[in-house]
């Protein structure tokens, strides 16, 4: 085989438009796509999910078909991409070896690994995971990295960015690279996750769900998108998955301008941040980013995480969060918020608890915003505020973002018919109230597992009794 080959190694950036890597892996004489099931991940892991391998099970099927359409295809391979990589490089004569560069130390590592057991290849960790290049070299102007969100986001928009690039018109894989076929969950070792989603897979899903919020929802998203009905983008799978690039998005955004545009910048922008603070502060992977509260103590699971779990907490907006996760794989931000901090200042449960059962739920499940988030839920983490405020009473957030009903009411049927009034707290309906609704309390929907007003004050002594060591 000719030496003007490379391989490009697909990781969480399933697309052929704004892809630096493929870009410069196609402008060899061949081109060899692969994506490696590394049962690291998928398995034996901390954080394996079902559902979200589905997902991209369904964005390689989407990708491999857009590889055809230039005349490539994309070869599986199982096991350690250690092994994997060199193996594949030395069987096609690649010369150079591309990929997306990630943020994940763990990723990180390994991708050094591979690099380092190259022979004569030459390994190329390309942008095009974030908006920017690379988050992490954004730093104060003493040149520290920034643990604070609002002074990271103003110099964020200050970085020059690259031109989001085209999809290269052809990627030339040599016949003779034996393929392999994608795998079913099955195979993987895998069970089927009792939903699948409701997020159709792969680029042009994407792009098609891109197109329409730039052009419908774009404009009220500042109004909008608190609403836990609807409001925000749904675009998180695809970014995390890579089937859309972050540049191009924020580009189109900001061609859009106004006050919508100007705050989904922003949203853009944490998720450069918390890529960002997995660089600099891996540790946040394990332990708390603030060091008095490793010293926190939290309660033992018990019923209260199944109940938190499967949405039987008695407080309607927490549980149905916690439906919509476990039906859609996804779940609005202001209920993420709102179910993080029942599970850490209302029921005492630890942090990493919740991190790992939407590790396991969500679609967009991501490390570094997943991380960044429930440390930020329960003030333990980067941006900090004190931790009283940073304290959701899940009744009053229902009556202020969910003021008529609808996403309470969609999520949980039970509750379909409780007068307006009484949603938020169904419990003191009387029992008249709830024959004439159809739901009797203990019975078709639970009574409230614990009393918010007391829980509240038990977590303000928790962290106080820490906080000021
Ligand atoms: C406890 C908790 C856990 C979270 N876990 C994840 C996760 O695993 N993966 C994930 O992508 N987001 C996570 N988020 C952030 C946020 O909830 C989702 O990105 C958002 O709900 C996705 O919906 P959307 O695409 O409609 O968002 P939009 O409001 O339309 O925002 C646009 C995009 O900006 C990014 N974004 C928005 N908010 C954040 C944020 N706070 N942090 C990082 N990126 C953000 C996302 O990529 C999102 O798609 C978490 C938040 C919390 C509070």
């Amino acid at each position: 085989m000719a030496a003007d080959a490379s391989v490009i190694w697909f990781r969480r950036d399933l697309r052929v438009r704004d892809h630096p890597a493929l870009v410069a892996a196609a402008a060899h004489e061949r081109c060899v796509p692969v994506f490696v099931f590394d049962p690291r991940l998928l398995t034996t892991g901390r954080f394996p999910s079902a559902i979200r391998t589905q997902f991209m099970l369904g964005c390689l099927a989407e990708l491999d078909r857009a590889l055809r359409e230039r005349g490539g295809r994309l070869v599986v391979r199982f096991g350690r991409p250690e092994e994997e990589i060199p193996r594949l490089c030395a069987e096609v004569g690649a010369s150079d070896l591309y990929f997306t560069a990630d943020v994940a130390p763990w990723a990180r590592g390994r991708d050094q690994r591979v690099v380092e057991t190259l022979d004569g290849v030459r390994g190329h960790g390309l942008p095009g995971a974030c908006v920017v290049d690379d988050p992490a070299a954004i730093r104060t102007r003493a040149g520290a990295p920034y643990a604070v969100f609002s002074p990271f986001a103003r110099t964020w928009r200050t970085v020059p960015r690259r031109a989001p690039l085209d999809a290269p018109p052809e990627v030339r894989t040599p016949a003779d690279v034996e393929a392999g076929e994608l795998p079913s969950l099955e195979e993987l070792g895998l069970p089927e996750p009792p939903s699948r989603g409701t997020f159709a897979p792969g680029e042009d899903a994407a792009r098609a769900q891109a197109t329409a919020f730039l052009r419908t929802g774009l404009a009220h998203y500042a109004d909008r998108r608190d609403a836990p009905k609807g409001g925000s983008s749904r675009l998180s799978p695809y970014l995390r998955w890579g089937c859309l690039s972050a540049l191009k998005l924020d580009v189109r955004v900001a061609e859009a301008s106004g006050p919508g545009a100007d705050e989904y910048r922003t949203e853009l922008a944490w998720r450069d941040f918390y890529a960002a603070v997995l660089v600099h502060f891996p540790h946040v992977t394990r332990l708390e980013y603030i060091e008095r509260f490793r010293e926190l103590e939290w309660a033992d699971p018990t019923e209260h995480l199944d109940a938190w779990t499967e949405g039987r907490t008695g407080y309607p907006l927490v549980d149905a969060g916690m439906r919509q996760l476990a039906h859609e794989g996804w779940m609005h931000n202001r209920v993420r918020m709102v179910v993080g901090s029942f599970l850490t200042k209302d029921l005492h449960l630890d942090w990493r608890e919740g991190e790992r059962i939407f590790m396991e739920r969500l679609l967009d499940g991501d490390m570094a915003a997943n991380n960044g988030g429930w440390q930020w839920i329960a003030s333990t983490g980067t941006d900090p505020k004190p931790y009283f405020q940073r304290l959701f009473n899940p009744v009053t957030q229902q009556e202020k973002f969910d003021a008529d009903g609808e996403y309470v009411r969609r999520w949980c049927p039970e509750l379909a018919r409780v007068p307006a009034e009484k949603l938020s707290r169904p419990w003191t309906m009387s029992v008249e109230e709830q024959e004439s609704a159809g739901c009797r309390i203990g019975v078709d929907y639970p009574p409230p597992i614990v009393d918010h007003a007391q829980e509240r004050r038990r977590a303000v002594e928790r962290y106080r009794a820490v906080a000021g060591r």
